[in-house]
């Protein structure tokens, strides 16, 4: 290659030269088109400048030293191979120009195609298409104005007003009624615009249009809207994109060219089959921006069948090759088959759990693979619930299923509406003709979006099934006006802030509010519907993974559950015990009043009373728990809260008793409990009076409850059945804390059980750092730990849990300081380093110290995975998320400890 190029300098990679491991380096589309080209199979020639090159422009703000000559020789190559060059008048080369980072992030970065055509080499196109001068006059109009809109942030708006106004003097609504004079005004048309935007004229030299559309490209990666797709979809911000120059090939040259997409298997179900849409006659732009309705691939063979028969067989190679479901661009000119794009196709979470269990069937992935595939998050998508449909619902229109699950909510129709009433907690649908990226935000803030554009491949299509939000696109019986705010479907009129219900799955456009029901996937967690016997590709594909991941995890998954309800659930869900019984939500109701009565008490009597009052409730709470989970292990944890919590507020109290004193009425029973409230506050309950603090200072509370799980558990016993309770100490900070609370706990479990066979262990919570940090301490005491990672978080960061997500959140979102909420996350370098040296600690001191995590982040995908490094026992959770728990300790099981098939 060129001279500049050396080892370490080597910025641009010819496409024969990359292959599809170098994403990094070469971005997504250009080391798939490495590798395709590599396959032999029919790629149009270019080369791909490194992520390397963009960051160091980014970095500095020029062109790294070195790139526009190893640019200049890439390009004399890339003449020499198609035999024409540049700018040439009479026979011009043309290339494009796209953005392709290493993860995919579909239209959030620039393209501009025909770049080298100027006021001379028109004539040269025109004469290369067989003096089809429409056509190189409507491609030298998109350069402008593609050029124009992207490079020179010229308004996109004032070239489509200079189209429509084309088209409104030649009296049509259609692009292909214009001809070539046509065409060439508005070339003129657009070169005014031009020039009034940027202060210069086009730039007629092709090398000086193509580096300045390189460096557009690179500048795109920090446009505003992709570090908002960034920051949704957690892609990191400093990979860069790589740049493709790639020869034109032309989709509109007529009848017998066109352009398309294509998926392998159908990506929204993961049925086998050819999936696409295709396009005659257009650009490949054309179709991903929905611009004009295509019709299904398979049309294709009725129109070319030589190339759809080579298109179906490139399919099968690459999925063979890739061993995963493919989706393609590609493009038709004049016959000939052009592979302008692939790569490992996003999917809808079913597809995903569909498709890997297909390919293990087909033996191209072993189940490891399978397990590797799918995740957490798009199980926890499928547990969402479907609409519920009966015949008093019927469709006003049908769209394309797009992204699959159920919507509904109220119709805006700009993506800033959608922003504003999501912000006052409504649910809305962002109803557009077509979404472009600038509809970003209202995506995100919508429930679910409805255009009457577009295929399975329009930008709505695919950026909803990135998101996991439900879409319907190219429902084209609605008419939507959006200046009106309303669109019209069927005779009747649907105006902003009307509920609709969309259907992802269908398709499905229905008006008003449609009841949902439970999704398949719970009702086979639950039991209800059993893999071996239905008909139903998803469920059998969960059911197969989730075997595989049982069998591979070491971590046990429990539950936190504080009612035989929950419990039960749970182990539905395939919980193994419960990790966190929190007994405090047993004191409220109508036992609020013992509470209180205990609160007030005035003597240590009264105080016994309200104790032995509780008692028989407590140990009934208990015996239901136990005996749902059959024997598996249930920790229990002694009360937390600050016990003001079960008393009114002080405002409301305060208020109370003046009125009623006012009123001239008896309110000594007020009195006495405002007085208590009033003793009782404190300025930082969170980290005042609570949790084994609490124990220690109203005599009897520990006490009692201790009593009433161990009384639990030795009747259930007796009654034949198994209990094995766990007494878990909150808020533990030292060993001494701990070692008193035992002392006594010790003491009545002994008098309770006797010669029952009933064991019950005691352990800790380790959730204030002081606890992590003298966990060889604590360990001495307990025999076992869980790790209450909320707490943790909250006193590790100085957080307050209560306040600070809304607070201020969203600024250290924003600056990066943090990905995700530590509190949704955990925080591995801090947090997670106080969990680690507690475990490494606990168990020096204790060997076979049993641990656990109970914190909200014990089912959380990213910190399963971490918990699981750490070499954790279990973790617990909430009983919908025992389901991805499991299946996340299987895949890190597999991921860390290694698979076959990697
Ligand atoms: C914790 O702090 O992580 C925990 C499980 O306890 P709680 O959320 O009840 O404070
Ligand atoms: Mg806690």
């Amino acid at each position: 290659m060129a001279a500049q190029e050396t080892a370490d300098n080597k910025y641009v990679y010819d496409f024969a030269e990359g292959n599809k491991d170098l994403k990094d380096l070469l971005g997504g589309k250009g080391a798939n088109l490495a590798e395709m080209t590599n396959l032999g199979l029919p790629v149009p020639p270019g080369f791909t400048i490194t992520t390397e090159a963009c960051k160091a422009y980014l970095a500095t703000g020029r062109e790294p030293d070195g790139l526009a000559g190893q640019i200049e020789a890439h390009l004399v190559a890339l003449e020499r191979e198609m035999g024409r060059s540049l700018g040439d008048p009479q026979d011009p080369l043309l290339v494009s120009v796209r953005s392709g980072a290493r993860f995919s992030m579909p239209g959030m970065m620039e393209t501009v195609l025909n770049v080298g055509l100027n006021d001379r080499s028109v004539v040269g196109l025109s004469a290369q298409a067989g003096q089809n001068d429409r056509f190189a006059w409507d491609s030298y109009r998109r350069l402008i104005q593609m050029f124009g809109k992207t490079v020179c942030e010229v308004p996109g708006e004032e070239f489509e007003h200079a189209l429509d106004e084309a088209k409104r003097a030649k009296g049509t609504t259609n692009d292909l009624d214009l001809d070539a004079d046509d065409l060439r005004g508005l070339v003129d048309a657009y070169k005014k615009i031009f020039l009034k935007h940027t202060g210069r004229d086009f730039p007629q030299e092709p090398r000086e249009q193509l580096d300045l559309a390189i460096r557009a490209v690179f500048e795109s990666w920090n446009a505003e809207r992709a570090v908002l797709y960034r920051r949704q979809e957690r892609i990191p911000a400093d990979l860069g994109t790589a740049v493709n120059v790639v020869a034109m090939v032309f989709g509109n040259l007529g009848p017998d060219s066109g352009t398309g997409v294509a998926f392998t298997r159908d990506p929204g179900s993961g049925a086998q089959g050819i999936y696409g849409d295709y396009l005659a006659n257009a650009q490949g732009e054309d179709v991903v921006a929905g611009i004009r309705n295509t019709v299904p691939l398979q049309e294709l063979e009725r129109l070319d069948k030589k190339s759809y028969d080579e298109l179906l067989g490139i399919m099968a190679r690459l999925e063979g090759h890739y061993k995963d479901l493919c989706d393609i661009e590609f493009t038709i000119e004049r016959g000939k088959l052009w592979m302008l794009q692939t790569r490992v196709g996003k999917r809808t979470a079913a597809a995903a759990f569909v498709i890997a269990g297909q390919l293990v069937d087909e033996g191209l992935i072993d189940l490891d693979e399978a397990l590797h595939r799918v995740n957490g998050a798009q199980l926890a998508q499928l547990m969402f619930p479907r609409f519920q449909l009966d015949h008093e619902f019927q469709p006003v229109a049908k769209g394309i299923g797009a992204s699959p699950g159920a919507a509904s909510g109220k119709v805006v129709f700009t993506s800033a509406r959608a922003v504003e009433l999501a912000a006052e907690g409504e649910a809305v649908i962002l109803v557009r003709r077509e979404t472009n990226p600038d509809d970003l935000n209202g995506m995100i803030a919508a429930r679910g979006i409805l255009t009457s554009r577009g295929g399975k491949t329009s930008h709505a299509a695919v950026v909803a099934r990135g998101m996991g939000k439900t879409c319907v696109s190219g429902a084209d019986e609605i008419e939507v006006n959006v200046p009106a705010k309303r669109f019209v479907v069927d005779g009747r009129t649907v105006s902003e802030g009307d509920v609709v219900s969309i259907d992802g799955t269908t398709g499905k456009v229905y008006l008003g509010e449609v009841p949902v029901m439970p999704s398949e996937v719970v009702q086979y967690f639950e039991g209800s519907l059993d893999p071996e016997h239905i008909d139903n590709a998803l469920v059998r594909a969960v059911h197969r993974v989730m075997t595989h991941a049982d069998a591979k995890r070491r971590l046990a998954v429990r539950t936190n559950a504080d009612t035989g309800t929950d419990a039960a659930r749970a182990r539905r869900f395939g919980a193994e015990g419960i990790g966190l019984c929190r007994t405090e939500h047993m004191f409220l109701g109508d036992r609020r009043e013992l509470v209180e009565r205990l609160i007030l008490a005035a003597t240590a009597t009264d105080r016994q009373d309200a104790l032995a009052a509780l008692l028989p409730l407590q140990r009934a709470d208990f015996v239901e728990i136990f005996r749902e989970m059959a024997g598996l292990p249930v920790t229990v944890r002694l009360i937390d809260p600050p016990l003001h919590e079960f008393l009114p507020p002080l405002e409301q109290l305060a208020v109370n008793v003046a009125v009623a004193q006012e009123r001239g009425e008896d309110v000594a029973k007020e009195e006495a409990l405002l007085a208590a409230v009033r003793r009782m506050h404190e300025e930082n309950p969170m980290l005042g009076l609570r949790g084994v603090r609490l124990g220690l200072v109203i005599p009897g509370l520990f006490a009692m409850q201790v009593r009433a799980i161990a009384e639990a558990a030795v009747a259930v016993t007796r009654d034949g059945g198994a209990a094995f309770p766990e007494i878990m100490v909150p808020l533990v900070g030292a060993v001494q804390e701990l070692e008193t609370v035992r002392t006594e706990a010790e003491k009545i479990i002994a008098e309770v059980v006797g010669d029952s066979g009933v064991e019950v262990l005691i352990g800790t919570m380790i959730e204030v750092p002081r606890a992590a940090l003298t966990a060889g301490q604590i360990a001495e005491a307990a025999q076992f730990f869980s790790f209450g990672t909320n707490d943790l978080t909250q006193m590790g960061w100085g957080f307050s849990r209560d306040d600070v997500e809304g607070a201020f959140f969203w600024r250290y979102l924003e600056l990066g300081i943090f990905g995700i909420s530590p509190f949704e996350s955990i925080d591995r370098d801090g947090v997670g380093r106080l969990v680690r040296i507690a475990a490494e600690e606990g168990r020096a001191a204790r060997p076979g110290l049993k641990l656990g995590v109970c914190g909200e982040h014990g089912g959380d995908p990213d910190s399963v995975h971490f918990f699981h490094e750490v070499g954790l026992d279990y973790v617990s959770c909430s009983p919908f998320r025992v389901p991805v728990a499991r299946l996340e300790a299987g895949r890190a099981a597999i991921e860390t400890d290694g698979s076959d098939s990697r």
